[in-house]
């Protein structure tokens, strides 16, 4: 018997499927062309009911989502709803009919294509994922137009691989784990909701395959690694006998390293690192409590003020804050202020009723004009500080014993710290003249642009921490391609250079901080705190545990020092 077909694509969750292929069907187009354009106020009526129609749906997936995932995923859902609610999506199609004359499918497929055209021209991979979600949404509401009920998955009487063109993050959540062993893509990346979805239910997945549904025929044997990426169709005895070793392996490291995962990690040679958890919304704190957290590294406070109709009020943001702090008592919470605008499109900041974008580059948020904004927030936080130290309920901190921390994004610039840490101070008198309870709170910056980097020993005397966003800092630092190691990590030890010598503390909260090549680097250079996805917490403890401290910062200093390989010129 000849080995198997072997294709490559992209690891998007990982683990070892192996199964007999299902090929999902590609999704039907739009139905019809609705009613005569001319009727205008029909058109718009018609689709202000297929809208009512979805977002039912969505709240029924949110309910479901809420049963089989954490509360986390089930906020993709909820961004979902918030998405129907965006007058960039509905309202811009509504204006379409009214002004163009469209039906309501062409005026909200052609909204929906600009959303998802603006999220794709966004730098950050991850936003640019968040396309797909757009077209779940728009899916959903041309579905409720023609009357269509929502596709699902035939029963099986068999477990399958799904191979499919794209899978919509409503398609992950439909499925019935006991029959899906694992998903393969044509579309897709690894940062897309889909394929977050698929990790956090533990589905392997393999995104970016090539033309998969003409290559994969229903019922041919496939085998699919979602770490490397690797897919073989018809493996032959051998190969199949060996995928099943391979599994079986994967399976006991994962439970293994789960049973640990609430242990500290601690280096060969004695030095404990922290290892936090990235979080975007208070469901996620019980998924990186659940992987044994040491603490929230960044709470990304975007996700509250996206997609909304008006401003999330003090009140709310300070319940949302306290639940997260609760949840991790006594463990410390890094709370971001709002980072938005640039290459983060919170086009739907409102403010007093009216949307607002926030389009000042990200430079600093006091740049953006809207203190009242920030005020608020820091209201929130120094209010939240209190709530969750002295209200006595069990699992609860007591006063002093965790940490509050507020992190200010993207500065820039010395004045850039010394306004944050006014607005600070004023946001704490004006609780303390109403006479509201507040904490206090430890104050870090984010290094992650260029030129905090250069002014890291200015900083550092205004703040009680750094944190390094490496993955601004990334983007914002072209890495030469003859260097031996990314730019990025000569910033990050200049950083940590600079913060042991002030005797501060420096966290890395980028995508670094999970790179297991890049762990023990970090390791060495002095770094103290690695925050990596609640997921991925058990794994990156797992890296620190097998790493000398002693050996890996005589590690980072040669890589520092390499000289940069020599290239054949290829011209003789
Ligand atoms: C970073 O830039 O590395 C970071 C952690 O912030 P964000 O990804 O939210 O921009
Ligand atoms: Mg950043």
């Amino acid at each position: 018997m000849s080995p198997g077909r072997r294709f490559t694509g992209q690891g998007a969750a990982p683990g070892i499927a192996i199964g007999p292929a299902y090929v999902w069907p590609r999704r039907g187009q739009a139905g019809g062309a609705g009613a005569a354009a001319g009727a205008r106020r029909v058109e718009v009526e018609r689709l202000s009911a297929a809208a009512a129609v979805a977002r039912e749906g969505t709240r029924q997936i949110v309910r479901q989502a809420g049963r089989t995932l954490s509360r986390a995923e089930a906020g993709i859902f909820e961004a979902q709803l918030l998405m129907l609610d965006d007058p960039n999506l509905v309202g811009r199609a509504e204006e379409a009919i009214r002004t163009g004359g469209l039906s309501a499918e062409e005026a909200l497929e052609r909204a929906g294509a600009e959303c998802a055209a603006a999220l794709r021209a966004v730098p950050d991979e991850s936003w640019r994922a968040r396309a797909s979600d757009v077209a779940d949404v728009v899916g959903r509401v041309l579905d409720a137009l023609a009357d269509r009920p929502v596709p699902s998955l035939p029963s099986f009487d068999h477990p399958v691989l799904v191979v499919a063109e794209e899978l919509l993050p409503s398609d992950i959540v439909a499925f019935d784990r006991e029959k899906v062993l694992g998903l393969v893509t044509q579309a897709g990346s690894p940062t897309s909701h889909a394929s977050i979805l698929a990790r956090t239910l533990g589905l392997p997945a393999v995104a970016g395959v090539p033309s998969a549904c003409d290559l994969i025929r229903e019922g041919d044997v496939v085998a699919a690694d979602g770490a490397s990426g690797e897919v073989v169709v018809g493996p032959d005895p051998v190969e199949a006998e060996d995928w099943r070793a391979r599994q079986a392996a994967r399976r006991e490291w994962r439970e293994g390293l789960r049973s640990r995962a609430h242990l500290p990690a601690i280096t060969t040679d004695g030095h404990r690192i922290r290892v936090a958890a990235n979080i975007g919304t208070p469901g996620e704190a019980e998924t990186a409590l659940a992987n044994g957290a040491d603490g929230i590294g960044l709470f990304r406070t975007e996700l509250f003020f996206m997609g909304r109709a008006s401003l999330p009020g003090e009140d709310e943001q300070c319940g949302v804050y306290g639940e997260v702090i609760r949840c991790l008592a006594p463990r410390p919470v890094v709370i971001r202020t709002l980072d938005a605008g640039g290459d983060k499109p919170v086009s739907l900041v409102a403010s007093g009723g009216r949307a607002v974008m926030f389009a000042s580059g990200r430079s600093s948020q006091l740049a953006s004009g809207h203190e009242d904004v920030f005020l608020a927030q820091l209201r929130a936080v120094l209010r939240a500080a209190s709530a969750a130290g002295e209200d006595g309920r069990a699992g609860v901190r007591r006063p002093g014993e965790a940490e509050v921390r507020v992190l200010f994004p993207m500065v820039a610039n010395l004045a850039d710290v010394v306004a944050a840490k006014a607005l600070l101070a004023r946001a704490a008198a004006e609780l303390d003249a109403r006479g509201v309870a507040r904490g206090e709170v430890k104050v870090g910056v984010m290094i992650e642009v260029p030129s905090a980097v250069a002014l890291v020993g200015l900083l550092l005397h205004e703040v009680d921490f750094v944190s390094l966003g490496t993955n601004d800092l990334a983007r914002l630092t072209p890495c030469p391609a003859e260097v031996p190691i990314p730019t990025v990590l000569r910033l990050v030890a200049a950083v940590a250079d600079a913060a042991r010598r002030a005797g501060k503390p420096v966290a890395v909260c980028g995508e670094l901080a999970a790179d297991p090549r890049a762990i023990p680097v970090l390791v060495g250079l002095g770094v103290g705190e690695l925050s990596v996805a609640p997921p991925l917490v058990p794994e990156v403890k797992q890296v620190v545990r097998t790493v000398s401290r002693r050996e890996a910062a005589s590690l980072a200093k040669r890589l520092l020092t390499a000289r940069p390989v020599e290239r054949a010129t290829g011209d003789g």
